[in-house]
């Protein structure tokens, strides 16, 4: 038996041991968090979770991207979500306060979001690589290369049933096209739906761009109702 489900059993046993009927909610959804999911690697069982990622990214050095970060950016939200959004890199406040989407692209995303009739907490938002690119300049074909193995694992254990990717760098990697990063344009790609692993993927664009191209969001809401079809 896996050292979590030990240790999750010991938990139980503790709360019953302390008389409750019900388990209170933030070990309910610790238990969430630490969702454990088998994946194939080499022939053999590994056991991931979501936590054991983030601790290997907070302490990554793999890019020179992690010289010049404040703190490192880990995906957030609901370990079960349907859907999941994937951007390029953390920005200044990113980097300032350690999560994805924060200001106002942030704001946009999560008005986005909301407008497709969920809350933040219920999607799973990330960014292609973990650290901030210094002068918000766009990951190099390297730093995206070597990050990839994270977004890789958070999408196998999430599993959602929709991707949507903010941007041309996200829907690059996903889209497999190593070396042709200056061959995307966003506004060609987006209205067509490609798979990652069976995942229907849909590319939009990033809520930085919309900021200064507002008359475009009425495609990123064409692009989220395509989203929300393949979700029913
Ligand atoms: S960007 Fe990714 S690969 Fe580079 S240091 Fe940060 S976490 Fe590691």
């Amino acid at each position: 038996m896996g050292r979590e489900i030990e240790n999750i059993l010991d938990l139980l046993n503790f709360y019953k041991a302390l008389g409750f009927k019900e388990l209170p909610k933030n070990f309910l959804e610790s238990l969430l968090r630490n969702k454990i999911t088998e994946i194939e690697l080499n022939g053999e069982k590994e056991k991931k979770t979501l936590s054991a990622i983030n601790e290997k990214i907070s302490s990554c050095t793999k890019c020179s991207l992690s010289k010049g970060r404040t703190k490192v950016v880990c995906g957030e939200g609901s370990i079960t979500a349907k859907l999941m959004f994937i951007g390029e890199a953390p920005g200044v406040e990113e980097d300032r306060e350690g999560r994805p989407f924060v200001g106002e692209a942030g704001k946009l995303l999560t008005n986005l979001i909301e407008k497709m009739g969920f809350k933040r907490q219920q999607v799973y938002i990330t960014n292609t690589v973990k650290c901030h690119p210094p002068d918000n300049r766009d990951p190099l074909e390297e730093e995206i290369s070597l990050c990839f193995d994270y977004l890789k694992e958070e999408i196998e254990i999430v599993s959602p049933k929709v991707i949507i990717t903010l941007g041309k760098v996200a829907t690059y990697v996903l889209m497999g096209m190593k070396g042709k990063i200056k061959d995307i344009a966003i506004s060609k790609i987006r209205g067509n739906v490609f798979f990652y692993n069976n995942i229907p993927v849909i590319p939009t664009f990033h809520p930085a761009y919309l900021l200064r191209n507002r008359k475009d969001k009425w495609l990123t809401w064409e692009d989220a109702q395509e989203a929300l079809r393949r979700l029913k």
